[in-house]
């Protein structure tokens, strides 16, 4: 007799107050950063006060979900929810804060050839769910939403 083994679920992350706005934002295809008004900071991840100045005057903002690739690790190591390999990537977002996120669909294409896409690569968002949220995830930008 044989026996699969369980494949074990993504792990979901938690609303906190902190952080239902953005986890609201995404479940509407928006992801939402903040920004101070006291030094004009953007910033992720959410949090009630500036990173650079901790002032509480902060607002927030809907990113135009358009970033580019800063950094990248191809892992080959099984991970619950995930079949290696897949791409561990940080985004730098237009507006200024980066995130850790995963590089999808295309991302099979790096895996087999490294040298097929290049940091700086331009990226835009797209939302996948994993149970009951929606996560940020990144694709290659569609040509015709590049930056001239
Ligand atoms: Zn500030």
């Amino acid at each position: 007799m044989t026996t699969t083994p369980p494949v074990a679920a993504r792990p979901q992350p938690k609303s906190t107050p902190e952080t239902a706005h953005f986890w609201e934002g995404t479940a509407r295809g928006e992801l939402l950063l903040q920004r101070c008004r006291a030094c004009n900071d953007a910033y992720f991840p959410p949090q009630p006060f500036c990173p650079a100045c901790a002032s509480d005057d902060v607002v927030v903002l809907r990113a135009s979900g358009r970033g580019s690739l800063y950094s990248y690790v191809v892992s080959h190591r099984p991970a619950p929810g995930f079949t290696p390999p897949y791409v561990i990537a940080v985004v730098e977002l237009e507006e200024g804060p980066r995130l850790m996120t995963n590089l999808v669909e295309h991302g099979v294409d790096l895996v087999a050839d490294p040298d097929a896409f290049a940091l700086d690569l331009a990226v835009e968002v797209d939302f996948e769910t994993v149970g009951e949220m929606a996560l940020p995830v990144f694709r290659p930008a569609a040509p015709a939403s590049r930056r001239a």
